[in-house]
């Protein structure tokens, strides 16, 4: 298979959704952990057309939704300085902090650049030598090494002037996480295959020991997501517990080796709190000693918010699986993509902006 059309071909997706159908002897839950594979779900119709055969919760794995409060608010902070220059991927600035966006604050004058990749943000600190250049380094393991070797570009440059806002979200310890809640739904993972694209999924392993249950690395396509699927059914029909990758023709078991060594040289792991979690143990990946002088919660000093979170997100009961977007009472009422309440309304991984936007058509 070479070409995408060949991975949403009907017919082989029809086949694929009998098989399922055919397997299951009681409804499934599973869970899809990339919000790039919830939109694909919903776009596709494959979650409408699973339902009562197996249910799909849809994960945390979407890093702008994830992004903590605080992390926003510093950002908006930092744009809101004479001499900085704040730096971010699109998707960020629309996500509400305690005390609005990004976007907000920009509308107010603060010094905001849309970059698309992180040595962008390095060329910019070149282009403005009077600016401090703070670039928002949102994002799971996929996006780390692009924003490691910036890093890397600006020590080889001697930029005085260019920082990160690190806020790396790593997504094992989450799944960890929601396995050990008292209240856990969760019987299969379709894990990220993008994240194993660079990390692997040997890692896996021991989740699928300790906690046995089926992880299939899968992909984003609708045979990708529809064969993960039924790898995970066949498992639990037979009460098996095991490590399988459907994405092979894209993720090695060890990932990408030059692209992991890049993140282990600049990043080391670290506790780090997540929007609608809390803190998760070993969740995150902040600036190894050497290459603090690049860290931004070092060279400025943020401001205390007594703002309090107001707490209208209902995206923990989202990625836990307790509600579906469609229940939580602001959904298309006080929240929608236009003015989101919550970081899953903004974001183009956010599961209520899929069932925003797809969820209607499948109806
Ligand atoms: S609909 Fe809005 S408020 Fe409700 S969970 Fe989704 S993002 Fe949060």
């Amino acid at each position: 298979m070479k070409y995408l059309d060949e991975y949403r071909d009907p017919d082989a997706a029809k086949l694929l959704l009998d098989e399922i159908r055919r397997v299951t002897s009681r409804p499934w839950t599973l869970m899809e952990v990339c919000g790039g594979q919830t939109h694909s779900l919903l776009r596709h119709g494959i979650a409408s057309e699973l339902e009562g055969t197996v249910e799909l919760i849809h994960g945390p794995g979407c890093p702008v939704c994830v992004t903590d409060e605080p992390d926003v608010d510093f950002a908006c902070q930092l744009a809101q300085r004479q001499d900085v220059v704040l730096a971010s991927f699109g998707d960020m600035l629309r996500v509400p902090g305690r005390s609005g966006s990004l976007l907000d604050v920009q509308t107010t004058g603060a010094h905001i650049r849309t970059v698309y990749s992180p040595l962008d943000a390095v060329k910019l600190a070149r282009q403005n030598p009077e600016k401090q250049i703070v670039f928002f380094a949102v994002g799971f393991e996929t996006t780390a090494p692009a924003t490691a070797l910036a890093i890397q570009q600006a020590d080889q440059d001697r930029l005085e002037n260019f920082s990160m806002l690190v806020s790396h979200v790593r997504v094992q310890p989450a799944m960890e996480m929601l396995l050990q809640a008292p209240e856990n739904r969760v019987q299969a993972f379709l894990a990220a295959g993008h994240v194993c694209t660079v990390m692997g999924y040997e890692s896996y392993d021991s989740l699928v020991t300790q906690y046995r249950l089926p992880v299939v690395v899968t992909g984003f396509e609708p045979l990708d997501l529809l064969e993960g699927i039924l790898a995970c059914v066949r498992q639990l029909e037979a009460g098996a517990a095991r490590l399988e990758n459907q994405y092979a023709r894209l993720v090695k078991p060890a990932g990408n080796r030059a692209a992991r060594d890049l993140v282990q040289h600049v990043y080391q792991v670290c506790d780090r709190s997540w929007r609608g979690f809390g803190v998760i143990p070993n969740g995150g990946l902040e600036l190894r000693p050497e290459w603090r002088r690049f860290d931004a919660r070092r060279r400025f000093t943020p401001i205390q918010s007594s703002i309090e979170d107001i707490g209208e997100c209902q995206s923990y009961e989202i990625m836990t699986g307790h509600i579906r977007p469609p229940q939580c009472p602001h959904f298309g009422k006080h929240c929608t993509p236009e003015s989101p309440l919550g970081a899953p309304m903004v974001s183009s991984e956010g599961a209520c902006a899929a069932y925003y936007h797809f969820a209607k058509a499948n109806n």
